[in-house]
Order: C-alpha cells, then structure tokens, then sequence
C-alpha cells in the first residue's frame, strides 16, 4: 500500500458544523491533541474569513509539534484581478504557516454559474495563485473544489483544472466531493481518471451527505489517492465531512495502511472525545469505534457469547483504538449481564445464585417503572448490595416533606417576590432517628441540605461529596405533567465521580431516591471509619 497521509481539517470545515464554536484557545489545545495522535497536516482555519483563525495562526507559530504541520486556507484570487494584488492571497502569506490549501473551482457549471466567470478565467486563477504562493516560498495543495460533481457534467474540463494546478506548481491535488453527493464507484472511476492525466499526488476530501464520506474515503485510497482530509468525530457543516476516527483505524485495522503508530491509534477514543468536550457536543455514543456503545452488549445472547470468548460480537479488540468492551444491564438482561456487570464493578455474584435471580428480576422490575443503570453504575452497585440478605444500609429514610412557597415580601425600595424552598428530613442511622430541616434554593436542593445535616453527625467525612450535575428526563411512554421523569445525579469528592438514577412520576421522589444513592454509595465504598455501623 502507499504511504497515506492524514490531514485533518475539524478547525476549519469540523468548525462549520452547527452549534461549534471553537476559541482561539480551544484550536491550539486541538492542533496539540491531534499531533500526539500523528496527524500530518493540520488545517488550522481561513484568516481571511474571520479575525479568531487570524490570531490562531499567530499563536500556532508558538506550538511546538512533533508531527503535524500547520496548513493555512483560503481561495484562489479573485476573477480579473492579479494575484499579487488580492487579499485572499496575501493574508494567507502574512499567516506564516509554509503549506496553504487553497480552495479552486474545478466544476464548469459552478465556475459560469457562481463564479459567473469563463473556464479560461478560473484556469488562470488557479495557476496564478499557485505560482503566486509557490513564488512566496509556501507549499501548495489544490482543494478542487466539486471535483466528482464536475467530473460527471464536463469530465475534460476537471481535469485540466488538475493539470493546470500541477503545472503551476501544486504539491498535492485534492479531489474534493463539496456537496457529498459522490458514490464509492464514482469515486473510484473519477480518481483512477485523476491519476492517469497527472503523476503530482492526489487528495480525498468527501463530505457524508448521501452517508458515504467514509466509504468514499477509502474507495479512492484503493484506487491510488495519497492524502486523506477529514474531521475529528465526522464534525461539519450539514452532515459533516469524512469522520477520521472511522477512517483511520480502517487504514490502519482492516487495510494494512500503517499511517500512525499503534500508540497513537490507542489515542483514538481519548481525542475523539476530547474534541466533542471542546466543540460543547454531547459524545456520539453510536460512533464506529470510539463511542460508548461500539462494543457494548445489551441482548443476553450476545453476553453469553462475550462471556466465552470477548470477540464473539466484536470486529476489533476495543483496546487497539482506546476503547472497552461494555456490557449493559436493562430490562433485556440475561443473568449473564448481571454477573458479567457485577464483575466489571468489582462485584462478585454466583452463576446460579438465587440473589443474581432476584437481582435481574429487580433490575427488570425497576426498569420498567424508568430507571436505567447504563450510566448509573453507582445505583447499579447498591442494587447488587441490596440483594444480599445480610446487606445494612448506612441510613434509612423514614419520611420527608417539602414546602415551596412563593412570597411576596416587601422592602424599603419595592416588594420584591421570592421562592423559598424548605425540606424536612427524617432519617434512621441504627438506632438513632434523626429529625431536620434546612432551606435550600430550590426543592431538591433543600432536601439535599436537610439529609446531610442528618447524615453528618454520623459521617463527618461526607462533607467532601459534592453533587456536580442534576439532569431530569421526562420519559417518552407518558405524557405532559403526568409524565414518569428520570433523574440522574452526578456527585463527586474530588477524587473520583459517580452517577446515580432515580425514577418517579413525582420530581421530587426521583430526585430524592438519585440523591439518597449517591450518597449510601460513598458511604458504602469508603466505609466510612465514622460509620458507626461499620465498627459493629
Ligand atoms: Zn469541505
């Protein structure tokens, strides 16, 4: 196979995907992740666009990488004007990077159509700005611009804007498909037509709007491409370009194309997720590869079989692109599922054990009323606990109550109105019953306050455990204010997180039960040397 060579280009086209904003700071920590990860070309963004990718490439001058350089883009001149003359060009010079990508039209309809110039005009753009930038001493790549899409209506005409380019000077010439419109076949046919008019290296750029960026990237490697652009997670605009994180460990896993260490490919799900925390994106757990679910096993079927041999349901050992086999507890579990989680948590359970019946009976019971452990480890770990005969929680509710009062008070300026939140908590730690109540700003947050007033008495060290996320979910199977809600609670003491679920069709029930979870879990992990039950 040839030597491939990755470019990335999730700050500037991965940047167009909507609801991404990427800061300036944001874009170095990024270009600094994907060089550890062995990218060969960073594209950094279009300093003629906006004054943010401008300052980036001040500060990326800075960077120090190891593998990566840093390519600026921008666009051919301008119809009827002289390269040396347009801005375009001279910002991507000023930018100081040593290689520019830029952006030419090799589609005769979009050059008469959008362009509104001739097909001589637009050839002569292209060798002037490449001869232009090569005169300034840059490296020069060719993105051709609806490439596949001009390669159907005036196939002669895209090719010569690739046989301009490499006369003018071009380093690589990208093929690009800008609208995602491109079939495998196409492509296939379209590249091998590339490299018979030109011996200058060529270059994929697929966008995935007919959902094949992917297969379209690796249909033109096999049919001789040298350069491969996509983004990190598949980011941008519409249905986002070629997604790198499916690319590359398909070069690298099933094509035999060693174009990163096995290192840096176990760096994959890290940087994937890395970049969905930076873009402010939920992480995909549905992506090929590195998301949370590309080697999770729900049916109990497919967890007896991973139970006997871990690629029963696998293509790839998960740990080759930094990510794990999971198994997932729900209501279609097997027995399996629960030992196989119980395990997974540390937990120990005997095959045949009536417990793990009655366990995966209470988990389907549960799970029916709208808890689900899949990202509630911790709920899942007391589930297991609880099962056990001799199991003594740490505390017992014996009752609450909360009181949400709207007021209006009045002061020396205005009356002003305000929500005031009370809880009162009754809790059980023995023999003791403990009796509180505490204001909080909301309901929740009342109750919260009032159970570790109760609590601390006995568990001075539980002051540490801090609740860092509260998320409600109103489950799909109800409707309007009647509706079953869910809530997950993230909670914290600074050292490690835990998440647990409550379910109820009342609000403040599910928040309790999540909050009281969180809580008997580190309680239980830490054994607290100040629980009293602990010393019995
Ligand atoms: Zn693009």
């Amino acid at each position: 196979m040839p030597s491939i060579q990755l470019y990335d280009t999730t700050l500037r086209d991965g940047s167009q995907k909507e609801g991404v904003s990427f800061s300036v700071v944001d874009k170095l920590n990024i270009a600094r992740k994907l060089d550890e990860l062995g990218m060969h070309f960073i594209e950094g963004g279009w300093p003629g666009s906006n004054p943010k990718d401008a300052e980036f490439f001040d500060r990326a001058q800075k960077l120090t990488l190891t593998n990566s350089q840093i390519v600026v883009f921008g666009s051919t001149r301008r119809p009827k004007t002289k390269a040396e003359k347009d801005t375009n060009l001279t910002t991507l010079v000023d930018a100081g990077a040593e290689i520019a990508a830029l952006v030419g039209k090799s589609s005769d309809l979009q050059v008469t159509r959008v362009l509104e110039t001739t097909l001589e005009e637009n050839l002569s753009m292209i060798a002037d700005s490449i001869k232009y930038l090569k005169a300034q001493g840059l490296t020069v790549f060719l993105d051709a611009e609806h490439f596949f899409d001009g390669f159907k209506s005036n196939a002669d005409y895209s090719l010569r804007c690739l046989t301009v380019a490499a006369e003018a000077g071009a380093t690589c010439l990208v093929l690009c498909d800008t609208n995602g419109g491109a079939l495998p076949d196409e492509v296939t046919l379209a590249v091998e037509a590339a490299r018979k008019v030109t011996t200058v290296p060529l270059g994929i750029h697929a966008h995935n709007d007919s959902g094949v960026a992917v297969a379209n990237t690796l249909a033109a490697v096999n049919a001789g491409v040298a350069q491969i652009q996509g983004t990190i997670n598949g980011y941008g605009e519409r249905c986002g370009n070629a997604n790198l994180c499916s690319v590359i460990p398909n070069l690298k896993l099933k094509m035999g194309v060693d174009c990163i260490t096995d290192a840096q490919l176990a760096m994959l799900a890290e940087v994937s997720h890395y970049v969905s925390e930076a873009a402010n994106l939920i992480p995909d757990a549905s992506l090929p590869y590195v998301g949370g679910s590309a080697f999770s096993h729900k049916a109990g079927y497919h967890v007896a079989g991973v139970t006997k041999w871990a690629d029963a349901y696998q293509h790839i050992d998960p740990t080759q692109v930094g990510n794990q086999q999971r198994v997932v507890v729900s209501e279609l579990s097997g027995r399996r599922n629960i030992i196989y989680k119980a395990r997974e948590r540390g937990l120990d359970l005997p095959l045949q054990g009536k417990e793990t019946q009655q366990l995966l009976e209470q988990v389907k019971l549960l799970e029916s009323r709208g808890f689900q452990y899949d990202n509630a480890e911790a709920s899942f770990d007391l589930l297991v606990h609880r099962a056990k005969p001799d199991y003594k929680p740490p505390f017992e509710l014996v009752d609450f109550m909360v009181i949400i009062e709207k007021r209006r008070r009045p002061s020396t300026r205005k009356s002003t109105e305000e929500m005031l939140s009370e809880a009162i908590v009754k809790v059980r730690v023995g023999t003791e019953v403990m009796h509180t109540a505490a204001e909080g700003n909301g309901p929740v947050n009342a109750l919260d306050q009032a159970l570790r007033k109760a609590l601390l008495q006995f568990y001075p060290s539980l002051a540490a455990v801090k609740l860092v996320d509260y998320k409600v979910r109103i489950l799909e199977e109800s409707v309007g204010t009647e509706s079953q809600v869910r809530v997950l609670i993230e909670s914290s003491d600074g050292v490690e997180e835990w998440r647990t679920v409550g379910s109820s069709t009342n609000l403040i029930e599910a928040s309790w039960l999540a909050l009281a979870d969180s809580l008997e879990y580190w309680l239980l992990k830490h054994k607290a040397s100040d629980n009293p039950l602990a010393k019995s």
